[in-house]
């Protein structure tokens, strides 16, 4: 019977590093005032949208 040589923790297991460098919330940074706001949405701080200011 194939064996695991050594019990792996939470983190060193595959899923945990798969998720490793990803953010939960999916929160991006405006390119304008660097404020964290949802992707593919205008800013609400600035109203900053692909470069242009709406
Ligand atoms: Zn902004």
């Amino acid at each position: 019977m194939a064996e695991p040589k050594k019990k792996r923790s939470k983190t060193r297991s595959r899923r945990a590093r798969h998720n490793k460098n990803t953010n939960p919330i999916g929160l991006v940074n405006c390119e304008k005032c660097a404020a964290q706001i949802l992707p593919h949405q205008v800013c609400p701080h600035c109203g900053n949208y692909k470069g242009k200011t709406l």
